[in-house]
């Protein structure tokens, strides 16, 4: 079997780049590790929810053009210019971000979000993710304002729908493990294709088989001690092959190898993601609440920012706490803030009681002693005369303490009261190999690799320490169809 371009993945990345080779002429096939079922990787397991940038609800209405006349009414859809991606991706990576990289994704994400309704898939506004409402008013806050309809999976589904209508060759349950290196040319894969090893024949390959943050072997190595009893939020298939097969033909390691993206996860949620499950394990708003660990101390500005710009990071701090736990602590005041999927279900690790000492005795594993006398400090640090607002960085932080909240700082005195019990949920790793903004693989010269391109998680240098909320799919889809186009191109240029 011969192609022009092979992509290797079957997520949000891989289905861009496969997309794209085709409309760029190529002919393409797409080998996924994952069986049928299970398609579709970490990308299945998303929100949904796309970081662009738009300049105000008429850019809205194209990316969403039956919003009604009520909602535009109702809603403050904000704006996200240029200059605040840059900035928001500057400010979280610690000034890290590869700046040419950053840049391409930047410039090509509202277009992007284009591109992927041109493929037959629809947005709406992410109102429950990225909007609160106050008063008859909805107000966007954070810089997101679209979801894909249907979450990751109506995603994946619409883009391998997609795929098909392309005539892209699928393989499911197709295992890449070698990239076929001749001559300093890629010119193809080596696979195990449902227990049958393959060769198939390519011009260019498209690496787009994300982190290796299901792979406990690698998280303890790179990731460091501990890291092995983090939850997998997503796919169990992402173990780190692509990054792998590109170093072993010389790719330079890139990024940010020892960090990744983390986050507040219910504490009994299952090893690794499960579709039925994923909505209920998040835990996300805890900047409306108090964040107490197993000695009954705090240990993170719970208020530190919106939480888009904290979540990716936290799941690390809770892993560093006394049996990778923690307690997310509210009281009535701010209970019909908390997302309904997310904190009102079955499987939800909760405890609820009308008074604070009452609901501590019941949290097993606390000391309930020192956890008392942190809330009362913590509440007699409030600031109670600044107005609550959860719309703005509203500054009702506390005041005197060794480590303060800095907003939606209120008091945990009127009951009923309830803690949420989390734990440590990894969603991908941010070390990989360096890509240029073409999307070609390069080596420790910085020369491309002749017929080697990548995309998604595994190409790195864009996110270090934490993560712009959504900045993942348009990552995905934005160097997942600048790699196909690439890859197209140059596999016409190479045949
Ligand atoms: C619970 C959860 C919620 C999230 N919500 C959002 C959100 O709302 N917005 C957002 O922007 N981001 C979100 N993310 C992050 C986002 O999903 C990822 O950043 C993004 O999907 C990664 O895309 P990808 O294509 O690089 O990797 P994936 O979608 O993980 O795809 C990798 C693919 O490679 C395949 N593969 C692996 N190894 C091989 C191999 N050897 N051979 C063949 N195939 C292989 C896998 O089976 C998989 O199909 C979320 C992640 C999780 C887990």
């Amino acid at each position: 079997m011969e192609y022009d371009v092979i992509v290797v993945g079957g997520g949000n990345a891989a289905l861009c780049a496969a997309l794209s080779a085709a409309e760029h002429g190529a002919r393409v096939a797409l080998l996924e590790r994952a069986p049928e079922a299970e398609r579709g990787g970490n990308s299945a397991f998303a929100g949904g929810t796309f970081r662009a940038v738009y300049s105000g609800v008429e850019d809205v209405r194209k990316w969403v053009p039956d919003l009604s006349d009520s909602e535009i009414a109702d809603t403050d859809f904000g704006s996200y210019s240029a200059e605040q991606f840059f900035d928001d991706m500057a400010r979280v990576t610690r000034y890290r971000t590869d700046p040419d990289l950053c840049e391409a994704l930047v410039r090509n994400s509202g277009d992007t979000v284009n591109w992927i309704r041109a493929q037959g898939l629809r947005f709406i506004p992410a109102f429950s993710f990225y909007s609160v409402k106050t008063g008859n008013k909805r107000k966007f806050r954070g810089g997101v304002v679209v979801e894909i309809v249907g979450g990751g999976k109506g995603l994946v589904n619409g883009l391998f729908d997609a795929a098909q209508r392309r005539k892209i060759d699928i393989f499911y349950d197709a295992h890449v493990q070698q990239l076929l290196y001749v001559d300093k040319r890629i010119r193809g894969v080596r696979a195990d294709i449902a227990d049958q090893i393959i060769d198939l024949k390519s011009n260019a390959v498209v690496l787009a088989c994300g982190g290796f943050e299901a792979n406990i072997e690698w998280r303890t190595r790179y990731l460091g001690p501990g890291w092995d009893l983090a939850k997998v939020r997503g796919s169990r298939f992402n173990t780190g092959d692509g990054i792998r097969m590109a170093l072993d033909v010389g790719a330079q390691p890139y990024g940010h190898w020892s960090g990744c993206h983390s986050t507040e996860w219910d504490l009994n949620a299952p090893d690794f993601g499960d579709h039925t499950l994923v909505e209920k394990m998040h835990k996300h708003c805890y900047e409306f609440g108090v964040v107490i660990n197993n000695d009954g101390r705090r240990f993170v500005d719970e208020g530190a920012d919106f939480r888009t710009y904290t979540y990716a990071k936290y799941g690390r701090e809770i892993l560093a706490q006394p049996g990778q736990a923690a307690w997310q602590i509210f009281d009535s005041k701010v209970l019909h803030l908390l997302r309904r999927d997310e904190y009102y279900n079955k499987r939800a690790t909760r405890v609820r009681a009308d008074t604070l000492e009452e609901l501590l005795a019941r949290m097993k594993g606390l000391d309930a002693g020192q956890a008392l006398k942190t809330l009362r400090e913590y509440n007699a640090a409030v600031l109670k005369d600044v107005p609550f607002n959860p719309n703005v960085r509203d500054g009702r932080g506390t005041q005197g303490l060794a480590l303060p909240k800095s907003n939606w700082a209120n008091t945990l005195e009127d009951g009923p009261f309830e803690a949420y019990a989390v734990t440590c949920g990894i969603t991908f790793t941010f070390g990989g190999v360096k890509i240029t903004p073409d999307a070609e693989v390069v080596d420790f010269r910085n020369r491309p690799i002749r017929g080697l391109f990548a995309a998604g998680e595994m190409a790195a240098g864009i996110f270090y320490f934490n993560y712009p909320g959504s900045s993942g799919l348009t990552s995905g889809a934005v160097f997942g169809r600048i790699a196909g186009r690439s890859a197209a191109v140059y596999a016409g240029s190479a045949a």
